[in-house]
């Protein structure tokens, strides 16, 4: 790996993990990293976003599976929780916690080896997501977070004025 880098990472704690009460322990383990969480929300999400965010699988026979399973269709939990640390290597720190994609490769102390598991069907239910590289970490933030709710400034912005746009506020 290059030097030490400042950058960001997307995580998700995917449905599987919210179903099993993780998120508590997810976030300790990744406090280990002493990281900045600089943006968090929860998300309902479409298939749509679902299938832009796992747009690099599309041609995989598991890609309608990965899809309901973001989706939270396989674990009847509709929403995902979505944060991004920030910090010098972000991305190797979090994925290193996060361990290997498949969950019986996945070192046992880390986050997948602990809680993860194989589907019947061979999907990879491993808890959470975590952005693999830097491009694909600022493809996904972007796809997921609008610059507003982060609150540092990551990525360069434009500002649009929009004329009779809708938007719900307060009652
Ligand atoms: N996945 C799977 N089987 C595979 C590869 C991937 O079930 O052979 C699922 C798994 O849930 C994984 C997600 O697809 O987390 C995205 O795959 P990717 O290769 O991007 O792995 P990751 O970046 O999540 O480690
Ligand atoms: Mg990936």
């Amino acid at each position: 790996m290059s030097g030490r880098q400042t950058n960001a990472v997307l995580i998700l704690i995917k449905p599987d993990g919210l179903k099993k009460s993780l998120t508590g322990n997810i976030l300790t383990r990744l406090s280990e990293t002493k990281l900045e969480i600089v943006a968090a929300k929860m998300v309902r999400v479409s298939k749509d976003l679902a299938e832009e965010h796992y747009t690099h699988l599309r041609d995989k026979p598991f890609f309608p599976e990965l899809i309901k399973y973001l989706q939270g269709e396989l674990h009847d939990r509709r929403k995902v929780m979505a944060l991004i640390y920030w910090g010098p290597d972000a991305i190797a720190k979090c994925r290193d916690i996060a361990g290997k994609t498949n969950p019986e490769e996945a070192e046992s102390t880390s986050i997948r080896g602990s809680y993860g598991r194989i589907l019947t069907t061979g999907l990879y239910e491993n808890v959470i997501h975590v952005s693999s590289d830097e491009s694909e970490a600022q493809r996904e933030i972007k796809l997921w977070f609008s610059p507003d709710e982060i609150i540092v400034d990551l990525y360069p912005i434009k500002e649009v004025v929009h004329k009779e746009c809708k938007q719900k506020t307060w009652a």
